[in-house]
């Protein structure tokens, strides 16, 4: 099932490895301390140091360890709930920003990449979403024609007769097209973020966790292993690890771990016949699976939640293999180069959040839709730290719930994951 050279790290890694940026000094005091060196950290310190700001970006691990360079590299409008489940909720007006903002995050990451010349293979690829049943296609279809003035989607309908032309599978019945979905290079992109990060003159220091996080009159006392750092504003950029640092988050946050594997190169006319349009996919599961062909289309990257608490990457690559194979039967003896993991941050809301509270920021919860979702709400809390009205957004004021007992521990997680893979098996 594993190659020789198999590795329990992401592919991404192969072609960039993290860097460690462990040497630079701590300061004694900088304007800004965002906590967390994924992509919204990063994005974040882009704006405040680009505005003259003294930013210090912190990570506990390496740079871009966390989700940030595990992901499936797959760029979507990133809000999971319809309008008619926003609308129910907040109104019409908050309904439509919402969505508006998930289209408008797409855009902008595009528009950053190219205008930053980040090189990320990054590709408007189109995205096959598959219905694993015939009901979730014509739910597809409905959800499809059901346009909202102002958020009409490009999407279109591909019938099971024609579905080989996107993806060589007689498994699924059919899905639907959204053609201005994307993908990148996740690893590469990261590494972009932080060469404009150091470009616009912030520190970034990895191995260096926050380990305490205390009010003075004029900011906050930052804590770390390698010393005590005063700063005027905070921020709190640690999404899926959030941890006891910022209590008020963890109690908003369920980390869930989602995994992922790279199968071996695989002939190009195998490629060429399972996935014949680099589409980016997902499909209509209720535990997701989600897969794209890697950048140079030498093998499948496939990723999803295949245990109902979390394992270890040896025991879910066989598990993720035998999923990979109910799709493309013909892949049973292609092995596994490599398999990971990494912490995604829901919300009870399914939305992600967005705010300030008394100098101390924060965006997180993108309930596993974050490569363009957590860069523009990152720039967008920069954006904040420095008062700028262009800042706002409609995550902004939706109240970030929580759940009575609930302290960051996701004890619900199993029998949940239990339930839908069996309303998923028995085809609702
Ligand atoms: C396996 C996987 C697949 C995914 N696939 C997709 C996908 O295809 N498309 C998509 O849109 N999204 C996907 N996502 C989600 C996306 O990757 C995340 O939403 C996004 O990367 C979040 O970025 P972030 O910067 O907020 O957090 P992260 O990148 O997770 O960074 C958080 C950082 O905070 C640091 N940290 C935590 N506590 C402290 C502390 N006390 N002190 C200092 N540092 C600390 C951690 O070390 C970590 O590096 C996926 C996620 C995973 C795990």
């Amino acid at each position: 099932m594993f190659t020789t050279d198999f590795k329990d790290q992401p592919y991404w890694w192969e072609q960039m490895p993290l860097t460690t940026m462990d040497d630079n000094p701590l300061p004694e005091s900088v304007d800004v301390v965002i906590i967390g060196a994924g992509y919204t950290g990063l994005n974040a310190a882009i704006q405040t140091a680009r505005a003259g700001r003294n930013t210090l970006v912190l990570d506990a691990e390496n740079a871009g360890w966390g989700a940030s360079t595990r992901n499936g590299g797959q760029v979507s409008t990133s809000v999971k709930p319809s309008y008619d489940e926003l609308n129910k909720k907040h109104g019409p007006e908050v309904a439509y920003a919402i969505l508006k903002e998930g289209f408008t995050s797409l855009q902008w990451t595009e528009d950053f990449i190219r205008s930053e010349d980040i090189d990320c293979d990054f590709k408007v690829a189109g995205r096959f979403h598959a219905a694993h049943n015939s009901s979730q296609y014509e739910k597809l279809g409905k959800a499809v024609d059901r346009n909202i003035s102002g958020l009409e989607t490009e999407s279109y309908m591909v019938p099971r007769a024609e579905q080989h032309a996107e993806l060589g599978t007689d498994g699924y019945f059919g899905g639907a097209m959204f053609p201005k979905h994307a993908s990148l290079h996740p690893a590469r992109y990261h590494r972009g973020l932080l060469n404009k990060v150091m470009d616009a003159g912030a520190t970034t220091i990895s191995h260096c966790p926050v380990t305490d996080l205390s009010r003075e009159k004029e900011g906050f006392l930052v804590k770390t292993p390698k010393g005590i750092v005063k700063a005027k504003q905070v921020m709190i950029a640690t999404n899926g690890y959030t941890g006891g640092l910022t209590p008020w988050h963890q109690r908003r946050v369920i980390p869930i771990g989602s995994y992922v594997i790279a199968t071996e190169a695989l002939a190009p006319e195998v490629m060429d016949r399972l996935m014949p349009k680099d589409r980016i996919v997902s499909d209509t599961r209720k535990v997701v699976y989600y897969y794209r062909p890697s950048p140079d289309r030498s093998r499948i990257v496939f990723g999803g939640r295949v245990s109902l608490g979390e394992t270890n990457p040896r025991a879910s690559g066989p598990m993720l293999h035998r999923s990979l194979t109910g799709i493309f039967p013909e892949l049973a003896d292609a092995k596994i180069s490599h398999s990971w993991m990494g912490f995604v941050a829901f919300t009870f809301d399914t939305l992600m959040h967005v705010g300030e509270d008394d100098g101390l920021f924060y965006s997180m919860g993108y309930c596993g839709s974050g490569v363009g979702m957590a860069s523009y709400l990152g720039m967008k809390v920069g954006q904040q730290m420095l008062d700028k009205k262009e800042g706002e957004t409609a995550f902004n004021n939706i109240g970030f719930q929580t759940r009575p007992l609930y302290k960051g521990k996701p004890w619900f997680l199993s029998p949940s994951v239990m339930y839908y893979k069996m309303r998923d098996h028995i085809n609702i």
